[in-house]
Protein backbone atom coordinates (compact mmCIF):
# COMPACT_ATOMS: atom_id res chain seq x y z
CA UNK A 1 0.00 0.00 0.00
CA UNK A 2 0.78 3.91 -0.38
CA UNK A 3 2.41 5.56 2.19
CA UNK A 4 1.27 8.83 1.82
CA UNK A 5 -1.47 10.62 3.55
CA UNK A 6 -4.91 10.50 2.95
CA UNK A 7 -5.76 14.14 1.15
CA UNK A 8 -8.83 15.87 2.75
CA UNK A 9 -10.54 18.76 1.67
CA UNK A 10 -11.34 21.63 4.15
CA UNK A 11 -15.00 22.07 1.59
CA UNK A 12 -16.03 18.39 2.56
CA UNK A 13 -17.54 18.60 5.94
CA UNK A 14 -17.74 14.33 5.78
CA UNK A 15 -15.49 11.80 5.57
CA UNK A 16 -16.78 8.87 3.42
CA UNK A 17 -16.92 5.52 4.81
CA UNK A 18 -16.54 2.08 2.62
CA UNK A 19 -17.64 -0.52 3.91
CA UNK A 20 -15.43 -3.72 1.69
CA UNK A 21 -12.33 -3.40 0.04
CA UNK A 22 -13.00 -5.24 -3.53
CA UNK A 23 -12.80 -4.07 -6.97
CA UNK A 24 -15.76 -1.80 -6.61
CA UNK A 25 -14.86 -0.36 -3.00
CA UNK A 26 -11.03 0.38 -4.06
CA UNK A 27 -12.05 2.03 -7.45
CA UNK A 28 -14.21 3.99 -5.46
CA UNK A 29 -11.39 5.07 -2.73
CA UNK A 30 -9.05 5.76 -5.80
CA UNK A 31 -11.53 8.00 -6.99
CA UNK A 32 -12.51 9.96 -3.99
CA UNK A 33 -8.90 10.02 -3.19
CA UNK A 34 -7.98 11.59 -6.31
CA UNK A 35 -10.76 14.30 -5.85
CA UNK A 36 -9.48 14.97 -2.50
CA UNK A 37 -12.73 13.78 -0.50
CA UNK A 38 -11.71 11.99 2.64
CA UNK A 39 -11.81 7.95 2.84
CA UNK A 40 -12.00 5.74 5.45
CA UNK A 41 -12.27 1.44 4.47
CA UNK A 42 -12.83 -1.22 6.76
CA UNK A 43 -12.98 -4.32 5.21
CA UNK A 44 -13.40 -8.05 6.87
CA UNK A 45 -10.73 -10.18 5.55
CA UNK A 46 -7.15 -9.41 7.25
CA UNK A 47 -5.58 -8.01 3.83
CA UNK A 48 -6.79 -7.07 0.40
CA UNK A 49 -7.07 -10.02 -1.57
CA UNK A 50 -8.96 -11.94 -4.54
CA UNK A 51 -9.07 -15.40 -6.08
CA UNK A 52 -6.38 -15.87 -8.64
CA UNK A 53 -8.77 -16.69 -11.30
CA UNK A 54 -8.82 -14.12 -14.57
CA UNK A 55 -11.19 -11.17 -15.44
CA UNK A 56 -11.96 -9.77 -18.64
CA UNK A 57 -13.47 -6.02 -18.71
CA UNK A 58 -15.89 -4.43 -21.42
CA UNK A 59 -15.21 -1.56 -23.20
CA UNK A 60 -17.51 0.65 -21.35
CA UNK A 61 -15.41 -0.23 -18.01
CA UNK A 62 -12.38 0.42 -19.95
CA UNK A 63 -13.22 4.06 -20.75
CA UNK A 64 -14.70 4.56 -17.08
CA UNK A 65 -11.26 3.53 -15.85
CA UNK A 66 -9.00 6.56 -16.58
CA UNK A 67 -12.24 8.91 -15.74
CA UNK A 68 -11.76 7.68 -12.36
CA UNK A 69 -8.04 8.05 -11.98
CA UNK A 70 -5.64 7.66 -15.00
CA UNK A 71 -3.44 5.63 -12.65
CA UNK A 72 -5.93 3.10 -12.68
CA UNK A 73 -6.30 2.43 -16.84
CA UNK A 74 -2.11 2.80 -17.03
CA UNK A 75 -2.23 -0.22 -14.07
CA UNK A 76 -5.04 -2.29 -16.01
CA UNK A 77 -3.30 -1.54 -19.33
CA UNK A 78 0.05 -2.60 -17.66
CA UNK A 79 -1.11 -5.90 -16.20
CA UNK A 80 -3.46 -6.71 -19.26
CA UNK A 81 -3.33 -9.77 -21.87
CA UNK A 82 -4.55 -9.00 -25.38
CA UNK A 83 -4.34 -11.20 -28.29
CA UNK A 84 -1.49 -9.40 -29.83
CA UNK A 85 0.68 -11.08 -26.89
CA UNK A 86 0.40 -14.37 -28.73
CA UNK A 87 2.96 -13.95 -31.96
CA UNK A 88 1.27 -14.85 -35.11
CA UNK A 89 -2.31 -13.92 -33.70
CA UNK A 90 -2.29 -10.20 -33.73
CA UNK A 91 -4.68 -9.97 -36.40
CA UNK A 92 -7.27 -10.81 -33.61
CA UNK A 93 -6.58 -7.67 -31.60
CA UNK A 94 -10.07 -6.79 -31.53
CA UNK A 95 -11.82 -9.67 -31.20
CA UNK A 96 -13.74 -9.96 -27.79
CA UNK A 97 -14.53 -13.99 -28.48
CA UNK A 98 -14.68 -16.33 -31.17
CA UNK A 99 -18.06 -18.23 -30.84
CA UNK A 100 -17.37 -21.93 -30.97
CA UNK A 101 -20.05 -24.59 -31.30
CA UNK A 102 -19.26 -27.13 -28.77
CA UNK A 103 -22.34 -29.35 -29.83
CA UNK A 104 -24.18 -30.54 -32.56
CA UNK A 105 -23.09 -31.45 -36.11
CA UNK A 106 -21.28 -28.05 -36.71
CA UNK A 107 -19.46 -29.00 -33.09
CA UNK A 108 -15.71 -26.97 -33.53
CA UNK A 109 -16.80 -24.62 -36.23
CA UNK A 110 -16.99 -20.96 -35.59
CA UNK A 111 -19.82 -19.24 -35.32
CA UNK A 112 -18.70 -15.75 -35.14
CA UNK A 113 -15.92 -13.91 -34.50
CA UNK A 114 -17.43 -11.33 -32.28
CA UNK A 115 -15.37 -7.89 -31.84
CA UNK A 116 -14.98 -5.17 -28.69
CA UNK A 117 -13.98 -2.57 -30.29
CA UNK A 118 -11.70 -0.45 -30.07
CA UNK A 119 -10.37 -2.33 -27.22
CA UNK A 120 -10.63 -5.82 -28.53
CA UNK A 121 -10.40 -8.64 -25.50
CA UNK A 122 -8.66 -7.75 -22.59
CA UNK A 123 -7.89 -9.90 -18.85
CA UNK A 124 -5.71 -10.10 -16.15
CA UNK A 125 -5.72 -12.29 -13.08
CA UNK A 126 -7.55 -10.80 -10.40
CA UNK A 127 -5.44 -11.01 -7.65
CA UNK A 128 -2.86 -8.75 -9.70
CA UNK A 129 -4.84 -5.76 -10.63
CA UNK A 130 -6.72 -5.96 -7.26
CA UNK A 131 -2.80 -5.90 -5.43
CA UNK A 132 -1.95 -2.88 -7.88
CA UNK A 133 -5.18 -0.98 -6.69
CA UNK A 134 -4.18 -1.91 -3.38
CA UNK A 135 -0.81 0.17 -3.88
CA UNK A 136 -3.03 3.65 -4.80
CA UNK A 137 -4.44 3.39 -0.88
CA UNK A 138 -2.70 5.19 1.61
CA UNK A 139 -2.21 2.57 4.79
CA UNK A 140 -3.66 4.75 7.51
CA UNK A 141 -7.17 4.68 6.17
CA UNK A 142 -7.89 0.83 6.23
CA UNK A 143 -8.80 -0.89 8.75
CA UNK A 144 -8.61 -4.55 8.39
CA UNK A 145 -10.22 -7.68 10.15
CA UNK A 146 -13.62 -5.49 10.64
CA UNK A 147 -16.75 -7.65 9.24
CA UNK A 148 -19.19 -5.36 9.57
CA UNK A 149 -22.62 -7.22 11.21
CA UNK A 150 -25.25 -4.28 10.67
CA UNK A 151 -25.48 -0.31 10.74
CA UNK A 152 -28.23 1.23 12.90
CA UNK A 153 -29.44 5.29 11.15
CA UNK A 154 -28.39 8.09 13.62
CA UNK A 155 -28.85 11.90 13.25
CA UNK A 156 -24.95 12.08 12.33
CA UNK A 157 -24.80 9.29 9.45
CA UNK A 158 -24.70 5.71 10.63
CA UNK A 159 -23.24 3.68 13.35
CA UNK A 160 -21.67 0.69 12.01
CA UNK A 161 -21.10 -2.28 14.29
CA UNK A 162 -18.91 -5.21 13.20
CA UNK A 163 -18.99 -8.66 14.30
CA UNK A 164 -16.28 -8.49 16.85
CA UNK A 165 -18.22 -6.26 18.79
CA UNK A 166 -16.85 -2.78 18.02
CA UNK A 167 -18.60 0.62 16.34
CA UNK A 168 -17.98 3.30 14.62
CA UNK A 169 -19.95 6.54 13.72
CA UNK A 170 -20.32 7.33 9.99
CA UNK A 171 -21.01 10.41 8.42
CA UNK A 172 -21.53 8.55 4.94
CA UNK A 173 -21.61 4.53 3.98
CA UNK A 174 -21.11 3.45 0.94
CA UNK A 175 -21.53 -0.61 1.38
CA UNK A 176 -19.13 -2.31 -1.14
CA UNK A 177 -19.41 -5.66 0.55
CA UNK A 178 -19.93 -8.40 -2.23
CA UNK A 179 -23.08 -10.14 -2.60
CA UNK A 180 -24.20 -11.08 0.79
CA UNK A 181 -23.78 -7.59 1.56
CA UNK A 182 -24.88 -6.74 4.98
CA UNK A 183 -24.90 -2.85 4.07
CA UNK A 184 -27.69 -3.56 2.14
CA UNK A 185 -29.59 -6.23 4.81
CA UNK A 186 -29.53 -3.15 7.06
CA UNK A 187 -30.37 -0.62 4.26
CA UNK A 188 -33.27 -1.92 2.41
CA UNK A 189 -37.15 -1.25 3.52
CA UNK A 190 -38.36 -4.11 2.63
CA UNK A 191 -37.12 -6.75 5.13
CA UNK A 192 -38.10 -10.10 2.86
CA UNK A 193 -36.13 -12.94 1.47
CA UNK A 194 -36.76 -11.11 -1.91
CA UNK A 195 -33.82 -9.07 -1.59
CA UNK A 196 -31.51 -12.35 -0.60
CA UNK A 197 -29.36 -13.55 -3.62
CA UNK A 198 -31.06 -16.38 -5.42
CA UNK A 199 -29.45 -19.40 -7.54
CA UNK A 200 -29.66 -18.66 -11.02
CA UNK A 201 -29.69 -22.14 -12.64
CA UNK A 202 -26.25 -22.69 -13.33
CA UNK A 203 -23.26 -23.99 -11.69
CA UNK A 204 -19.46 -23.64 -13.09
CA UNK A 205 -16.28 -25.38 -12.93
CA UNK A 206 -13.25 -22.94 -13.15
CA UNK A 207 -9.31 -23.30 -13.58
CA UNK A 208 -6.38 -21.34 -14.54
CA UNK A 209 -4.78 -23.90 -16.64
CA UNK A 210 -0.77 -23.22 -18.04
CA UNK A 211 -0.65 -22.38 -22.15
CA UNK A 212 1.51 -25.64 -22.56
CA UNK A 213 -1.58 -27.71 -20.84
CA UNK A 214 -4.21 -25.69 -23.02
CA UNK A 215 -2.67 -26.41 -26.43
CA UNK A 216 -2.21 -30.13 -25.26
CA UNK A 217 -6.12 -29.69 -24.69
CA UNK A 218 -7.44 -28.03 -27.63
CA UNK A 219 -5.01 -27.17 -29.78
CA UNK A 220 -2.56 -23.78 -30.87
CA UNK A 221 -5.65 -21.37 -32.21
CA UNK A 222 -8.72 -22.38 -29.63
CA UNK A 223 -6.03 -22.06 -26.38
CA UNK A 224 -4.35 -18.88 -27.87
CA UNK A 225 -7.81 -16.57 -29.03
CA UNK A 226 -10.46 -15.91 -26.73
CA UNK A 227 -13.32 -18.50 -26.93
CA UNK A 228 -16.92 -19.45 -26.30
CA UNK A 229 -18.09 -22.72 -26.66
CA UNK A 230 -21.84 -22.60 -27.22
CA UNK A 231 -23.58 -26.07 -26.19
CA UNK A 232 -27.09 -27.90 -25.49
CA UNK A 233 -27.54 -27.49 -22.02
CA UNK A 234 -24.05 -26.17 -21.02
CA UNK A 235 -21.24 -23.46 -22.24
CA UNK A 236 -17.23 -23.20 -22.07
CA UNK A 237 -14.90 -20.27 -21.94
CA UNK A 238 -11.25 -19.62 -22.22
CA UNK A 239 -9.12 -16.50 -22.64
CA UNK A 240 -5.18 -16.07 -22.38
CA UNK A 241 -4.44 -14.14 -19.18
CA UNK A 242 -0.71 -13.12 -17.74
CA UNK A 243 0.82 -12.58 -21.31
CA UNK A 244 -0.41 -15.29 -22.68
CA UNK A 245 1.37 -17.61 -20.43
CA UNK A 246 -1.80 -18.97 -18.31
CA UNK A 247 -5.34 -19.07 -19.83
CA UNK A 248 -8.43 -19.21 -17.11
CA UNK A 249 -10.99 -21.50 -18.33
CA UNK A 250 -14.59 -21.99 -17.06
CA UNK A 251 -17.31 -24.59 -17.77
CA UNK A 252 -21.16 -23.71 -17.11
CA UNK A 253 -24.44 -25.98 -16.85
CA UNK A 254 -27.55 -25.45 -16.29
CA UNK A 255 -28.90 -27.32 -13.79
CA UNK A 256 -31.87 -26.27 -11.52
CA UNK A 257 -31.62 -25.85 -7.95
CA UNK A 258 -28.89 -25.84 -5.55
CA UNK A 259 -29.64 -27.69 -2.74
CA UNK A 260 -26.01 -27.19 -0.43
CA UNK A 261 -25.60 -24.56 2.02
CA UNK A 262 -22.23 -23.67 0.69
CA UNK A 263 -21.55 -22.13 -2.53
CA UNK A 264 -19.16 -24.32 -3.73
CA UNK A 265 -18.89 -28.12 -3.57
CA UNK A 266 -15.81 -30.83 -4.26
CA UNK A 267 -16.67 -33.26 -6.43
CA UNK A 268 -15.64 -36.42 -8.43
CA UNK A 269 -14.09 -36.05 -12.20
CA UNK A 270 -16.67 -38.61 -13.07
CA UNK A 271 -19.73 -36.00 -12.46
CA UNK A 272 -17.65 -33.59 -14.14
CA UNK A 273 -17.74 -35.53 -17.32
CA UNK A 274 -21.01 -36.42 -16.68
CA UNK A 275 -22.01 -33.10 -16.76
CA UNK A 276 -20.47 -32.69 -20.21
CA UNK A 277 -21.17 -35.98 -22.00
CA UNK A 278 -22.81 -34.82 -24.60
CA UNK A 279 -20.71 -31.74 -25.46
CA UNK A 280 -17.76 -32.42 -28.71
CA UNK A 281 -14.25 -32.81 -28.06
CA UNK A 282 -13.40 -29.56 -26.88
CA UNK A 283 -15.22 -29.27 -24.02
CA UNK A 284 -14.74 -32.58 -22.84
CA UNK A 285 -10.86 -32.24 -23.53
CA UNK A 286 -10.81 -29.08 -21.01
CA UNK A 287 -12.53 -31.33 -18.31
CA UNK A 288 -10.09 -33.87 -18.47
CA UNK A 289 -7.49 -30.97 -18.30
CA UNK A 290 -9.29 -29.19 -15.63
CA UNK A 291 -7.34 -29.94 -12.00
CA UNK A 292 -10.19 -28.91 -9.44
CA UNK A 293 -13.02 -31.02 -9.37
CA UNK A 294 -15.47 -28.18 -7.64
CA UNK A 295 -18.76 -27.03 -8.42
CA UNK A 296 -18.86 -23.37 -8.18
CA UNK A 297 -23.05 -22.52 -7.50
CA UNK A 298 -23.78 -18.86 -9.61
CA UNK A 299 -26.30 -16.68 -7.80
CA UNK A 300 -27.23 -13.11 -8.69
CA UNK A 301 -28.77 -10.49 -7.26
CA UNK A 302 -33.10 -10.24 -7.38
CA UNK A 303 -33.91 -6.25 -8.54
CA UNK A 304 -34.33 -4.17 -5.38
CA UNK A 305 -36.17 -0.93 -4.75
CA UNK A 306 -33.30 1.45 -4.51
CA UNK A 307 -29.33 1.24 -4.00
CA UNK A 308 -29.79 4.47 -1.55
CA UNK A 309 -31.48 5.30 1.70
CA UNK A 310 -30.52 8.40 3.78
CA UNK A 311 -26.21 8.84 4.50
CA UNK A 312 -25.83 5.40 2.90
CA UNK A 313 -25.61 3.62 -0.67
CA UNK A 314 -24.42 0.51 -2.01
CA UNK A 315 -21.99 -0.24 -5.03
CA UNK A 316 -21.24 -3.03 -7.09
CA UNK A 317 -22.28 -6.87 -5.92
CA UNK A 318 -23.82 -5.22 -3.34
CA UNK A 319 -26.39 -3.57 -4.62
CA UNK A 320 -26.16 -5.72 -8.22
CA UNK A 321 -24.91 -9.15 -8.19
CA UNK A 322 -24.94 -10.52 -11.65
CA UNK A 323 -24.06 -14.21 -13.13
CA UNK A 324 -20.94 -14.07 -15.19
CA UNK A 325 -22.22 -14.44 -18.71
CA UNK A 326 -21.36 -11.21 -19.82
CA UNK A 327 -18.14 -10.60 -18.16
CA UNK A 328 -19.68 -7.65 -16.83
CA UNK A 329 -20.21 -7.49 -12.94
CA UNK A 330 -16.93 -6.23 -11.94
CA UNK A 331 -17.45 -3.80 -15.03
CA UNK A 332 -20.52 -1.97 -13.61
CA UNK A 333 -18.63 -1.71 -10.40
CA UNK A 334 -16.26 0.47 -12.40
CA UNK A 335 -18.93 2.33 -13.64
CA UNK A 336 -20.75 2.60 -10.28
CA UNK A 337 -17.80 3.97 -8.74
CA UNK A 338 -16.95 6.55 -11.75
CA UNK A 339 -20.18 8.36 -10.94
CA UNK A 340 -20.43 8.30 -7.24
CA UNK A 341 -16.55 9.76 -7.14
CA UNK A 342 -18.05 12.32 -9.85
CA UNK A 343 -21.03 13.61 -7.55
CA UNK A 344 -19.42 12.91 -3.90
CA UNK A 345 -16.64 15.43 -4.77
CA UNK A 346 -18.87 17.54 -7.08
CA UNK A 347 -18.01 21.26 -5.34
CA UNK A 348 -21.93 21.43 -4.15
CA UNK A 349 -21.65 18.77 -1.96
CA UNK A 350 -20.11 20.02 1.19
CA UNK A 351 -22.26 18.06 3.89
CA UNK A 352 -23.73 15.10 4.44
CA UNK A 353 -27.28 16.25 4.19
CA UNK A 354 -25.82 16.92 0.24
CA UNK A 355 -24.63 13.63 -0.10
CA UNK A 356 -28.13 12.48 0.07
CA UNK A 357 -29.18 14.05 -2.95
CA UNK A 358 -25.99 12.66 -4.18
CA UNK A 359 -26.70 9.55 -3.25
CA UNK A 360 -30.13 9.71 -4.71
CA UNK A 361 -28.94 10.83 -8.21
CA UNK A 362 -26.35 7.55 -8.21
CA UNK A 363 -29.47 5.71 -7.73
CA UNK A 364 -31.12 7.00 -10.22
CA UNK A 365 -28.50 7.03 -13.02
CA UNK A 366 -27.21 3.78 -12.00
CA UNK A 367 -29.93 0.92 -11.16
CA UNK A 368 -31.70 1.00 -14.73
CA UNK A 369 -28.42 0.13 -16.10
CA UNK A 370 -26.86 -2.70 -13.57
CA UNK A 371 -30.20 -4.68 -13.32
CA UNK A 372 -30.85 -4.55 -16.90
CA UNK A 373 -27.18 -5.95 -16.75
CA UNK A 374 -28.12 -8.78 -14.36
CA UNK A 375 -31.35 -9.63 -16.50
CA UNK A 376 -29.38 -9.54 -19.52
CA UNK A 377 -26.87 -11.76 -18.15
CA UNK A 378 -29.88 -14.28 -16.56
CA UNK A 379 -30.53 -14.43 -20.45
CA UNK A 380 -27.57 -14.90 -21.84
CA UNK A 381 -26.65 -17.93 -20.37
CA UNK A 382 -29.79 -19.43 -22.24
CA UNK A 383 -28.35 -17.61 -25.48
CA UNK A 384 -24.95 -19.49 -24.80
CA UNK A 385 -26.60 -22.94 -24.11
CA UNK A 386 -28.72 -22.65 -27.02
CA UNK A 387 -32.43 -22.22 -25.44
CA UNK A 388 -33.34 -18.71 -25.78
CA UNK A 389 -36.94 -18.57 -27.03
CA UNK A 390 -36.98 -17.46 -30.73
CA UNK A 391 -33.09 -18.32 -31.09
CA UNK A 392 -32.12 -21.52 -30.13
CA UNK A 393 -29.68 -23.05 -32.25
CA UNK A 394 -30.21 -20.95 -35.31
CA UNK A 395 -26.93 -20.18 -36.56
CA UNK A 396 -28.34 -16.64 -38.09
CA UNK A 397 -29.55 -15.54 -35.37
CA UNK A 398 -27.38 -16.66 -32.78
CA UNK A 399 -25.22 -14.56 -35.04
CA UNK A 400 -27.00 -11.61 -34.90
CA UNK A 401 -28.02 -12.12 -31.20
CA UNK A 402 -24.17 -12.07 -30.11
CA UNK A 403 -23.88 -8.89 -32.68
CA UNK A 404 -26.43 -6.93 -30.93
CA UNK A 405 -26.93 -7.84 -27.34
CA UNK A 406 -23.64 -6.49 -26.29
CA UNK A 407 -23.83 -3.09 -28.14
CA UNK A 408 -26.35 -1.41 -25.23
CA UNK A 409 -23.71 -2.44 -22.65
CA UNK A 410 -20.55 -1.28 -24.53
CA UNK A 411 -21.29 1.79 -26.22
CA UNK A 412 -22.77 3.71 -23.08
CA UNK A 413 -21.37 7.53 -22.89
CA UNK A 414 -19.57 7.29 -19.69
CA UNK A 415 -18.92 11.39 -19.37
CA UNK A 416 -22.55 11.54 -20.30
CA UNK A 417 -23.62 9.41 -17.62
CA UNK A 418 -22.35 11.09 -14.86
CA UNK A 419 -23.29 14.47 -16.13
CA UNK A 420 -26.96 13.33 -16.33
CA UNK A 421 -26.56 12.38 -12.57
CA UNK A 422 -24.46 15.66 -11.62
CA UNK A 423 -27.95 17.36 -13.24
CA UNK A 424 -30.02 15.29 -11.36
CA UNK A 425 -28.25 15.69 -8.39
CA UNK A 426 -28.59 19.72 -8.52
CA UNK A 427 -32.44 19.33 -8.96
CA UNK A 428 -32.13 17.27 -5.44
CA UNK A 429 -30.08 19.76 -4.12
CA UNK A 430 -31.80 22.59 -4.88
CA UNK A 431 -35.16 20.67 -3.04
CA UNK A 432 -33.38 20.19 -0.02
CA UNK A 433 -32.66 24.29 0.17
CA UNK A 434 -36.03 24.52 -0.83
CA UNK A 435 -37.80 22.52 2.23
C1 LIG B 1 -17.48 -17.17 -12.14
C2 LIG B 1 -17.44 -15.67 -12.22
C3 LIG B 1 -16.75 -15.05 -13.25
C4 LIG B 1 -16.75 -13.65 -13.38
N1 LIG B 1 -16.11 -13.06 -14.42
C5 LIG B 1 -16.18 -11.72 -14.59
C6 LIG B 1 -15.55 -11.10 -15.69
O1 LIG B 1 -14.90 -11.74 -16.52
N2 LIG B 1 -15.67 -9.74 -15.82
C7 LIG B 1 -16.37 -8.98 -14.91
O2 LIG B 1 -16.45 -7.75 -15.09
N3 LIG B 1 -16.95 -9.55 -13.83
C8 LIG B 1 -16.88 -10.89 -13.66
N4 LIG B 1 -17.47 -11.47 -12.57
C9 LIG B 1 -18.12 -10.61 -11.57
C10 LIG B 1 -17.11 -9.96 -10.63
O3 LIG B 1 -16.31 -10.96 -10.05
C11 LIG B 1 -17.80 -9.16 -9.53
O4 LIG B 1 -18.83 -8.39 -10.10
C12 LIG B 1 -16.83 -8.23 -8.81
O5 LIG B 1 -15.76 -8.94 -8.25
C13 LIG B 1 -17.58 -7.46 -7.72
O6 LIG B 1 -16.68 -6.63 -7.01
P1 LIG B 1 -17.16 -5.98 -5.63
O7 LIG B 1 -16.00 -5.16 -5.18
O8 LIG B 1 -18.48 -5.33 -5.79
O9 LIG B 1 -17.40 -7.20 -4.64
P2 LIG B 1 -16.37 -8.28 -4.08
O10 LIG B 1 -15.31 -8.57 -5.05
O11 LIG B 1 -17.21 -9.43 -3.60
O12 LIG B 1 -15.69 -7.57 -2.82
C14 LIG B 1 -16.36 -7.42 -1.59
C15 LIG B 1 -15.35 -7.06 -0.51
O13 LIG B 1 -16.06 -6.80 0.70
C16 LIG B 1 -15.51 -7.57 1.77
N5 LIG B 1 -16.63 -7.88 2.67
C17 LIG B 1 -17.61 -8.79 2.48
N6 LIG B 1 -18.48 -8.76 3.51
C18 LIG B 1 -18.04 -7.81 4.36
C19 LIG B 1 -18.52 -7.30 5.61
N7 LIG B 1 -19.65 -7.79 6.19
N8 LIG B 1 -17.82 -6.31 6.22
C20 LIG B 1 -16.69 -5.80 5.66
N9 LIG B 1 -16.19 -6.25 4.48
C21 LIG B 1 -16.86 -7.23 3.83
C22 LIG B 1 -14.92 -8.80 1.10
O14 LIG B 1 -13.90 -9.38 1.90
C23 LIG B 1 -14.37 -8.19 -0.20
O15 LIG B 1 -13.09 -7.66 -0.03
C24 LIG B 1 -17.46 -12.86 -12.42
C25 LIG B 1 -18.12 -13.47 -11.35
C26 LIG B 1 -18.12 -14.87 -11.25
C27 LIG B 1 -18.86 -15.51 -10.09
Amino acid sequence: MSTTTATSDAAKEFTVTIVGGGIGGLALAVGLLRRKVPVQIYEAASAFSEIGLGLSIGPAAHRAMPLIDPQIREIYDALVTTHADSPGYEEYRQTWFEIVWASGGQEGEVLTNLKALPSGQTTLRRAQFLDALVGLIPTEIVHFGKRLDHYLETDRGAQLVFDDGSSVQADVVVGCDGIKSRVKESMLPEKSGHTQPRYSGMYCYRAVLDMETMVEAVGDHRARVSTIYIGDGAYGISYPIMRAHKVNVGIYVLSEGWDHETWVKPVTKEIMRQDTNNMGRYVRSLIEHMPDASQWALFDNPPISTFCRSHVAILGDAAHASTPHQGAGAGQAIEDAHVLAELLSDDRVRTSRDVIAAFQAYDEVRRPRTQEVVSSSKTGADLLCLCLDGVGNDAEKLREAFQSRFRWLWDLDIPEQAERARRMMYSHLEALVER
